[in-house]
């Protein structure tokens, strides 16, 4: 699947994350990556044989108060379907 040369790391390989992003849906929160992994923003990920991994890495780092960011992220995202609908 990976076009690329060296290829990138397999959907097996502990540095699978590494490969390139081929598709990227920001907006819908997913990429996908050259070696069939989606890998959603929460860094939770889809492997091409179905099997998911967890969330894994924290997705704001800067002080523990940031812990409310993912409720104001969503209703950020309510509003914004809400206007489109
Ligand atoms: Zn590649």
């Amino acid at each position: 699947m990976c076009p690329h040369s060296p290829p990138c790391p397999d959907a097996k390989d502990p540095d699978r994350e590494a490969a390139r992003t081929i598709i990227s849906h920001p907006e819908q929160g997913w990429s996908l990556l050259c070696n069939g992994i989606v890998v959603f923003e929460d860094t939770g990920e889809l492997l091409p044989d179905g099997e998911t991994i967890a969330p894994h890495r924290p997705t704001d780092m800067t002080t523990p108060a940031a812990k409310i960011t993912p409720a104001v992220r969503r209703s950020t995202e309510g509003t914004g379907q809400s206007s489109a609908a």
